[in-house]
């Protein structure tokens, strides 16, 4: 996975490496930018560019091989959001008392530390900053660079506080990046030790003319669909699994019908059979679920006469006849309760059991 699988801001990827060649990176870097504008991707490269063992060149800029002990132990911490949740999963099963002493990070390589924002506040805490300061002052273990990602910018302020006194002095031999997607979140001091990068994420026409030439079995209207759900991230729309999400939104549809023509179980409980417990039926549910809020947030749209809005467009005559049975309250309340099957599965609850009970608590009477 070297650079050049990177896509989109060409220009900020340049000037990073840039520095990386001549050994000027500097020891604070904000990255910035909205949702799926890549900064992740791009801050776990440049720890591989750090850290490769075989490093190599690429339009006579430094890359990385993807392949080496290092780059292949930094990569695993690729997919955050597993990470992070299996995190969390490790915490909520302690003991009460070590509970409130852990606190969250992600870690796949002993000189890579990543450090998502601790919920419930989802704000970086203090006890956070403090690893930080306890291990940056050490040579790397098995790199040439510490690196620390803090994948938000939202600091309790005397996290912010601790942060500052690390930037005023740090170590040769350390990199911390803050991804943002709001900068001005952070202390201006803070923002004047360390240099800012924005990243950009494409509009959803840039990914529908990329995915014109790299899906072209894909219809039109279908590539509008990829462009929309995968909010700027081309990576995202390139791989995106259209069928399973499709199939999943014929399920995520005859669920909502079901919700609103109250009474009328025998199909329901046709499709929520087939959403089994295990690693296969995890990913299943987890499909279904990320399409029925799709098909929710279009609700919203088609209800406050916004259809343009729409992501699943080729389905709108089914959302509007949808969106003639409901109303707005119904759509939060439907929110809401899809929020808690998610945390029902997060503790393993029957997944189908959980399913059949958000339909039916929606039904309208
Ligand atoms: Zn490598």
């Amino acid at each position: 996975m070297p650079f050049s699988d990177f896509h989109g801001n060409a220009e900020t990827v340049h000037r990073l490496r840039d520095m990386l060649a001549r050994e000027r990176f500097p020891h604070a870097v904000i990255l910035s930018g909205a949702g799926g504008s890549g900064k992740y991707t791009l801050a776990l490269m440049l720890a591989q560019a750090m850290n490769c063992l075989e490093p190599s060149e690429t339009d006579g800029l430094p890359d990385f091989c993807g392949r080496c002990a290092n780059c292949t132990r930094i990569a695993q911490a690729a997919d955050l959001d597993a990470r992070f949740t299996e995190a969390v999963e490790a915490r909520e099963n302690m003991r009460e008392t070590d509970k409130k002493e852990t606190r969250l990070f992600v870690q796949s390589h002993p000189d890579v530390l990543v450090i998502p924002p601790d919920p419930p506040q989802m704000m970086v805490k203090v006890d956070q900053v403090r690893r930080v300061i306890e291990t940056i002052y050490y040579r790397p273990a098995e790199g040439r660079e510490r690196v620390y990602i803090f994948t938000s910018s939202a600091f309790i302020k005397e996290a912010a506080n601790s942060l500052l006194k690390v930037l005023e002095e740090p170590p040769d031999f350390a990199t911390i990046l803050l991804l943002s997607e709001n900068s001005g979140e952070l202390l201006p001091t803070i923002r004047s030790r360390s240099m800012t990068f924005q990243l950009r994420a494409l509009a959803a026409e840039e990914i529908e003319t990329d995915l014109a030439a790299n899906h072209p079995e894909w219809k039109p209207q279908q590539r509008a669909l990829v462009a929309r759900l995968s909010e700027g991230a081309l990576g995202r729309a390139r791989s995106f699994d259209l069928a399973a999400y499709v199939a999943a939104r014929a399920d995520a549809l005859t669920l909502l019908n079901s919700a609103v023509r109250a009474g009328e179980h025998g199909e329901l409980f046709k499709v929520t059979e087939t959403y089994r417990p295990g690693a296969e039926g995890k990913e299943k549910t987890e499909h279904l679920v990320h399409a029925l809020y799709s098909l929710l947030r279009d609700l919203m749209f088609v209800n406050s006469g916004a259809p343009q809005m729409v992501c699943n467009s080729d389905v709108t005559g089914e959302l509007v006849k949808l969106g003639e049975a409901v109303d707005f309250e119904w759509i939060a309340a439907a929110s809401d309760r899809l929020a808690e099957v998610q945390r029902g599965m997060r503790r393993n609850l029957l997944r189908s059991l959980s399913l059949d009970a958000f339909a039916v608590a929606l039904e309208r009477n």
